[in-house]
């Protein structure tokens, strides 16, 4: 590799996915693309999405109700459309995949289901510096089922002076945790420091003792190579509006793994959505199911957050995970040597935190900052550099590979020498 912007547009020019870029909105600064690495907080707008809210916006116009039958695409199927696709991105069987809700919510549902204390196993292990939404989460649970967050979280640390989790700890913890272990509930890639987990053995591990495991995806779908059903995870859920480019808020995706759908025994929280399609509509009382991760649906589909999602999905269709896991492993491999190469040269006191290793990362890179790193964040933004600041220190640079450029990496190093 070479630091220079002439190597950069070589590397763009030989991109075979290059040509995605043009399929997404860019937000503007000073008249031009900003340099934006925040695909992994919200995703750019692909602009196929209007056309597909268009066509939304007509049948509802033109059929109202009739639409649920009527509409180009059925509203009453509508959640349908994603469980192949999005399957896909995760490793899992279709019916293994359900689109609903949003994260947080899928997380309590799907603790409904598997987290299931007893006096003597009750504990849920996450993983320190957790997304703040899923700590909340995991206490709430612990407090509804009557215990103290204190007595009942396990939280992994790093080793002092480190920053990411080594997994033969993680793996030490959880054979220590052993039979009071009820839960192993971790982010497939953490938010903070990007570091990709060795979701397989951390699986392993916890069934070995008998726990439950599920992943919170949310910076792992669309970033990273997932095998869910092949893992034998118990279930995943995660967000569409990071790297799955589906809009603010957009709805939510769940994974059970089939071994856990022909189970009468596990508890599930119904509503009329999961309830079996041919005879929804007699309105009956006493439940019956709908085959797969389904039947967790509640609600009816909620169409117009869906339809970004749908647009998106067939760009990553058409592109497959494998392709785009390839772009990105060489992209951040050269935004990790461009940052090398000023942070050495120009002796700027960064330090990356994430693995280096490209097996235990995605696409994001966090950057520990000195005392200044604020005012670098913000003077960054100024020139139009859209990243992410994290309290207290660290700045999350995320080049997505369907979007961003080799030159955008260098031109973001080039910024940082000030
Ligand atoms: C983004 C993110 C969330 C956000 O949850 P919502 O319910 O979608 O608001 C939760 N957990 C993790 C790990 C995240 O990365």
């Amino acid at each position: 590799m070479n630091y220079s912007l002439a190597y950069a547009q070589e590397r763009d020019t030989q991109d075979p996915l290059r040509a995605y870029r043009e399929r997404f909105h860019f937000p503007r600064h000073k008249g031009e693309d900003v340099l934006y690495f925040t695909g992994n907080s919200l995703g750019l707008q692909p602009k196929t999405v209007r056309a597909h809210i268009d066509q939304e916006l007509k049948d509802w116009a033109e059929l109202g109700v009739e639409g649920h039958f009527k509409a180009a695409h059925p509203w009453m199927h509508y959640h349908k459309r994603f469980s192949e696709q999005a399957a896909a991105i995760v490793g899992a069987l279709p019916q293994e995949v359900v689109v609903m809700n949003t994260l947080t919510v899928n997380l309590h549902l799907l603790m409904v289901s598997f987290y299931r204390p007893t006096p003597q196993r009750y504990k849920i292990m996450v993983e320190g510096h957790l997304f703040p939404s899923d700590h909340y989460a995991v206490e709430s649970q612990l407090q509804y089922h009557g215990f103290a967050p204190k007595d009942g979280l396990i939280e992994l640390m790093p080793r002092a002076g480190e920053h990411t989790l080594r997994t033969e700890d993680i793996l030490a913890a959880i054979e220590e945790a052993g039979d009071s272990l009820a839960l192993i509930m971790i982010g497939g890639v953490n938010y903070y420091t990007g570091q990709f987990f060795d979701l397989p053995s951390i699986t392993e591990a916890g069934h070995k003792v008998g726990a439950m495991v599920g992943f919170d995806c949310a910076h792992a779908a669309g970033n990273v190579p997932l095998q869910l059903h092949d893992w034998e995870v118990d279930f995943a859920a995660w967000c569409t509006y990071k790297y799955l480019n589906s809009g603010p808020g957009s709805v939510g995706g769940v994974f059970i793994h089939d071994k856990h759908l022909h189970d009468p025994n596990i508890p599930r929280f119904n509503g009329w959505w999961g309830y079996k399609e041919d005879t929804r509509f007699k309105m009956e009382k006493g439940f019956v199911p709908m085959e797969g991760a389904a039947a967790w649906q509640n609600s009816n589909a909620p169409v117009f957050n869906m339809v970004a999602h749908k647009a998106s999905l067939d760009i990553f269709s058409e592109v497959g995970m494998d392709k785009l896991r390839e772009k990105s492993i060489a992209l951040t491999g050269f935004l990790e040597f461009c940052l090398h190469h000023v942070n050495d040269t120009y002796d700027l006191g960064l330090q990356l935190i994430t693995p280096a290793d490209p097996n235990q990362r995605g696409c994001q890179l966090s950057i520990l900052t000195g005392e200044d790193g604020e005012a670098l964040f913000q003077r960054l933004e100024s020139q139009g550099v859209v990243a992410d600041w994290r309290h207290p220190n660290v700045i999350r640079v995320a080049p997505v590979p369907l979007y961003n450029r080799f030159e955008d990496a260098f031109r973001f190093a080039e910024l940082l020498k000030g």
